[in-house]
């Protein structure tokens, strides 16, 4: 990060701070002439892409993650906010996979993670939905899993 006061490139981080928007707030200090500035990191997110199993591509829709997850959700006692956090954390889990495309296979992966560790009943229900496993030995081996 160049030095606004003497254009080195050299500088130290002296603080750093988390901000609400998840961005980071960072005073740095001028390895060359001493004085202080700050700086703002984001995460740049690319949009998603999605290739479900006919290969067809489509831009990754949190609405439709979200109904999913109603869906699955909807005979439990998970409140809209424990929603919310499932929501997020199977997307930000699905932007750490760093793919260009994702598969609907990597979403059902993610999402049936994310949901175990809230709801059994509702990772359960996710899983008949969308697994073309419609037999009990299967749902048997995924309980054993
Ligand atoms: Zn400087």
């Amino acid at each position: 990060m160049k030095c606004i006061f003497c254009d080195n490139n050299e500088s130290k981080v002296v603080d750093s701070r988390y901000l609400k928007d998840g961005s980071i707030r960072r005073r740095r200090e001028c390895l060359v002439c001493g004085k202080r500035f700050t700086t703002y990191e984001t995460v740049e997110h690319n949009p998603m892409v999605v290739t479900n199993v006919d290969n067809v591509r489509e831009p990754f829709k949190q609405s439709k993650l979200r109904d999913s997850i109603i869906y699955a959700t909807y005979c439990t006692d998970l409140t809209d906010d424990d929603i919310d956090t499932i929501v997020n954390n199977i997307e930000t889990n699905l932007f750490r996979l760093q793919k260009q495309e994702i598969s609907t296979r990597d979403i059902v992966s993610v999402a049936l993670d994310v949901l175990m560790e809230f709801n059994t009943m509702a990772c359960l229900v996710y899983y008949t939905q969308h697994t073309d496993c419609d037999n009990f030995d299967g749902v048997r081996r995924f309980i054993n899993r």
